[in-house]
């Protein structure tokens, strides 16, 4: 197989990792050179497993949405050869224009009202014991999507009884919302940061805030103290060191109990470009850092995403 067919973004165009190193992390350089191919920890033996096509075709005969494969994630074989996959509930079409995601932007589509019945479906068939659900951002919702939320939790539950994690939108500080979502007792709470509040701006667009994302993910656990509260970043955005760990005590100070980092990969060629590719090395060293911050659960590499290896995460002694 050649290094091109090895990875799904192995072709994408990358900008010069060269970039002035202040507008990077503050660690040592990376020695990868610029250009257009990925650094060799990010090409991955993708040969696809025996129940990939099994789970594509259950999503497919379905009419569901995964984030999988909206975002173009680099762990789609791996995970759904393990029969395993992340809902993108609320439709395809997002109204936030982030600068990092792939998902369609512009005018959304209405509520499919049986959509939770069909994730727990799914759910069932594949025999998950976590399920993990996510959405497009639904400004336009007067709920943000909260209620569709709490409909597909409440039907994965009575389908499987698995685990649940919801990983949410910021709902637009829109009251209520979240209360809505609590209200269905979801296992684990994820609210991703993504980046640096320096970069939320260019990363998450006008609508988005930091403070936001530290008040949704606090309030949650103060409706809800048992519940797991989760947050993840992408690395090699131009984020500094001393950035980051900020970001890590503000989440901490919110009472954030996991941490996910992963490597931000430019989805699409009008993606926002990455800075830096972050080396394994640093991706422990950092990770090691923020269990050492006080984290009860840390995953940290290239290709960690926020729901990669979800269950796992949050069954004890699995990741440290
Ligand atoms: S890491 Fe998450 S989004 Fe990516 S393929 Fe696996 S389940 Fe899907």
């Amino acid at each position: 197989m050649s290094d091109d067919r090895s990875s799904p973004f192995a072709s994408l165009p990358i900008v010069d990792v060269s970039a002035p190193a202040a507008a990077s992390c503050a660690a040592p350089p990376t020695a990868f050179p610029a250009g257009r191919r990925l650094p060799p920890w990010l090409r991955q033996n993708l040969a696809p497993g025996g129940g990939h096509g099994e789970t594509a075709g259950l999503i497919a005969e379905l009419g569901l949405e995964t984030v999988c494969s909206s975002a173009k994630c680099p762990n789609r074989l791996e995970c759904w050869s393990a029969r395993t996959a992340t809902f993108m509930i609320l439709g395809n079409v997002c109204t936030r224009p982030c600068g990092f995601c792939s998902v369609p932007r512009g005018k959304t589509e209405a509520l499919e009202l049986d959509e939770p019945e069909r994730v727990a479906e799914a759910a069932r068939r594949l025999g998950l014991k976590h399920v993990v659900i996510t959405s497009v951002t639904r400004d336009d919702l007067p709920d943000g999507g909260a209620d569709h939320f709490r409909r597909t939790v409440d039907a994965v539950r009575a389908a499987t009884g698995a685990a649940i994690e919801v990983l949410v939108p910021d709902f637009l500080d829109k009251p209520g919302a979240l209360e809505m979502v609590m209200e269905s007792r979801p296992d684990v709470f994820n609210h991703n940061t993504e980046t640096v509040p320096r970069l939320y701006r260019e990363v998450r667009g006008r609508k988005s805030h930091y403070p936001w994302t530290l008040e949704l993910l606090g309030r949650a656990k103060r409706i809800m103290p048992e519940v797991k509260t989760k947050s993840g970043l992408m690395l090699g955005l131009g984020e500094t060191r001393d950035e980051l760990l900020d970001v890590f005590a503000d989440l901490l100070a919110h009472s954030v109990d996991f941490l996910t980092l992963g490597q931000y990969l430019q989805p699409t060629l009008d993606s926002l470009p990455v800075a830096r590719y972050v080396p394994p090395e640093e991706f422990d060293e950092i990770g090691a850092l923020a269990r050492q911050m006080g984290f009860a659960k840390v995953a940290s590499g290239p290709l960690v995403r926020s729901s990669y290896h979800a269950r796992e995460m949050t069954e004890d002694g699995l990741v440290g």
